[in-house]
């Protein structure tokens, strides 16, 4: 009997969200703060100004409960 095996989970942390530089804004649910993939990283595309890969926020590796997606959240 083989006990459970466990995938390499990806650890989130809370970043600020550079669409509202942590003021709370649509895109953080208003939270400031967005869970980001560990080690965080800044969107390439943007360099962390916010742009449609990133969803806004900045963050490359952007938890999102709808997965299967690359991230984006929907405007
Ligand atoms: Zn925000
Ligand atoms: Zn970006």
């Amino acid at each position: 009997m083989s006990s459970e095996e466990r995938k390499e989970e990806t650890r989130y942390a809370p970043e600020t969200c550079a669409h509202c530089d942590g003021e709370g804004c649509c895109y953080c649910d208003k939270t400031g703060k967005v869970l980001v993939a560990q080690p965080s990283r800044k969107c390439r595309h943007c360099d962390g100004d916010g742009c449609i890969y990133c969803g806004f926020t900045g963050w490359a590796g952007l938890f999102t409960r709808c997965s299967g997606s690359d991230g984006i959240l929907p405007p």
